[in-house]
């Protein structure tokens, strides 16, 4: 186990070094319009995600909303049992005094009356004898007597009553009970409900909070897809220029095409060399273009050299043979690395070899020659 991973280390070291140690070469037209489909893939996946994201985000936000309605509307309710519940209580307080009231009323009556009961009582005839002597005539007696009775008979009757109007208290207590009882477990009903909305609102913020954090890192990613296909386009539209540029700027007789497209840092011509006290010819024209830039053949032909040349560093020469009844060779010095071989044949704008500065050089350029029949001439004559 231990020597398997070891070799795959060492072998992904290996690729790696390889990789990094590869020359970097531009990237061409096609790979670019490649790279800008693909970012154009991903661009809209991540926009895609991004509104799924952003609306799953609103959808908790209206649940809470809705959620935040309900929690009112049974706060609301609550306060409207609360009150309920206490009008309720005063109700059964009153009824409670009035009862006590009642109690306290047929308590008297009834000890007046056992009182009364048994004063007649105890003094017997006595009374007759009272209700006697207080009357004039016989007749008065015996209404004395139907008096004892009808008193008897009215205490009876209050206290048949005050017994009545105590039941029907206690009934109405009763009743006022139940109702405190139905309202109370309301009101725990209620309260339990609010603990669980208050619960179910919890889990739905932590989820709100959760969904924004996606939307958020969501439209950080949709918005580095866009910049990423942004300069993809932006690549692409420059190497098309570029290459227009290339293509199409005709300064001669525009036989010939141009090997890359940058700045001329340096023309066909004497250079006067005051320090060495000679003049020399600088045989071609120095284009400047980033090590790795592609150089393109200046037209088809048979590649006569191909490889390391003295001053011009890696060095490729194509045979174009007779143009306007000329021998026409071009030389592309200085290259990083070379694309073709001696013997192969070439088709204008392919790519040949990938710039550098090597050689008699002081900095990444490709050195254009174009020579008639040998003899190296004003490539600006011919492109
Ligand atoms: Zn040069």
């Amino acid at each position: 186990m231990f020597k398997k991973i070891t070799i795959f280390s060492i072998i992904c070291i290996l690729s790696f070094t390889l990789v990094s140690g590869l020359p970097v070469y531009a990237k061409t037209q096609s790979q670019i319009k490649q790279e800008l489909s693909d970012s154009q893939d991903k661009e809209k996946d991540a926009k895609a995600d991004y509104e799924a994201k952003k609306k799953k985000e609103a959808q908790i936000e209206a649940e809470i909303k809705t959620l935040e309605k309900t929690i009112a509307a049974t706060e609301d309710e609550l306060k409207t049992l609360e009150s309920e519940i206490s009008a309720n209580n005063a109700k059964i307080e009153e009824i409670e005094i009035e009862i006590a009231a009642m109690e306290a009323n047929v308590q008297r009556q009834n000890e007046d009356l056992s009182a009364r009961l048994r004063m007649m009582y105890e003094s017997g005839d006595g009374s007759l004898v009272e209700v006697l002597l207080g009357s004039e005539s016989i007749n008065d007696f015996l209404g004395g007597l139907d008096i004892v009775k009808k008193i008897h008979a009215y205490d009876m009757e209050v206290l048949d009553d005050l017994n009545a109007q105590l039941a029907k208290i206690e009934e109405k207590k009763a009743e006022l009970d139940a109702i405190k009882n139905e309202l109370k477990a309301n009101q725990d009903k209620q309260i339990q409900k609010r603990e669980s909305l208050a619960s179910d609102k919890k889990k739905l913020v932590a989820a709100e909070a959760q969904a924004h954090k996606e939307t958020v890192e969501a439209q950080e990613d949709y918005e580095a897809a866009q910049k990423a296909s942004d300069a993809l386009e932006s690549e692409l539209r420059s190497f098309r220029s570029k290459n227009e540029w290339a293509g199409t700027v005709v300064i001669g007789n525009g036989r010939l095409g141009w090997p890359c497209s940058g700045r001329i840092t340096s023309e066909y011509g004497y250079r006067t060399r005051p320090n060495y006290g000679y003049t020399q010819l600088h045989s071609g024209i120095d284009i400047a273009v980033p090590t790795g830039t592609p150089i393109r053949a200046a037209e088809s032909g048979v590649v006569y050299s191909a490889g390391w040349k003295g001053s011009y560093g890696n060095c490729v020469i194509i045979d174009h043979g007779n143009m306007e009844g000329k021998s026409i060779t071009t030389l592309y010095g200085h290259n990083s690395s070379l694309a073709v071989s001696v013997g192969q044949s070439v088709t204008r704008g392919q790519v040949i070899a990938y710039a550098g500065s090597t050689g008699n050089s002081t900095g990444p350029h490709c050195h254009f020659e174009v020579r008639v029949t040998g003899v190296a001439q004003n490539p600006r004559g011919w492109l």
